[in-house]
């Protein structure tokens, strides 16, 4: 069935965007409002031509009610036991404090650090991030992604 691979992040990183774009089509629901996914959704797919099951899940960060809190806890138990997690930052954005206690929880994990909404004018530099390599992508341009997929390959 292929390692597994969460997509993980405070909300509004967009996580849905670039799991769809991994997939080629609209599974997961994409919204400006944060707090969309609840469940972890997850599909098989091929990324640099390794076969992965790849996660998209609920967004990390102070819980608005106890749906939210629900999700989350889903979220964490999958980012627990899976082989590979893309840690997605908002470029675009000032980093949050939800931001660097994702950044934290995923520390001694096997990660990605990915920038998303690389199409917008940069917030900060990953560089000033301290914590080794990032990737620049847009999920909603698609820049970067085939770069993404053949990292994610790689770290498999
Ligand atoms: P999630 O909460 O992390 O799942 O984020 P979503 O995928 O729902 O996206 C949140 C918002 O960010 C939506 O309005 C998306 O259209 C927008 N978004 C996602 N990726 C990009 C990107 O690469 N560039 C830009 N400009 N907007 C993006
Ligand atoms: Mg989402």
């Amino acid at each position: 069935e292929g390692a597994k691979v969460a997509i993980c992040g405070r909300p509004n990183v967009g996580k849905s965007s670039l799991f769809n774009a991994l997939l080629g089509r609209q599974r997961a629901i994409v919204s400006e409002r944060p707090g969309a996914t609840r469940d972890v959704v997850d599909e098989v797919l091929i990324l640099g031509g390794v076969a992965c099951r790849l996660a998209d899940t609920a967004g990390l960060g102070p819980a608005a009610d106890e749906l939210d809190r629900l999700g989350q806890e889903r979220a964490t138990s999958f980012l627990a036991d899976c082989d590979l997690a893309l840690v997605l930052l908002d470029g675009s954005r000032p980093l949050t404090s939800a931001d660097h206690a994702v950044l934290a929880l995923c520390q001694d994990r096997p990660r990605l650090l990915v920038v998303n909404k690389a199409d917008l004018p940069p917030a900060w530099q990953p560089s000033a991030l301290g914590l080794g390599p990032t990737l620049a992508i847009s999920a909603t341009s698609g820049l970067g992604l085939n770069e993404l997929a053949r990292a994610v390959a790689e770290a498999l």
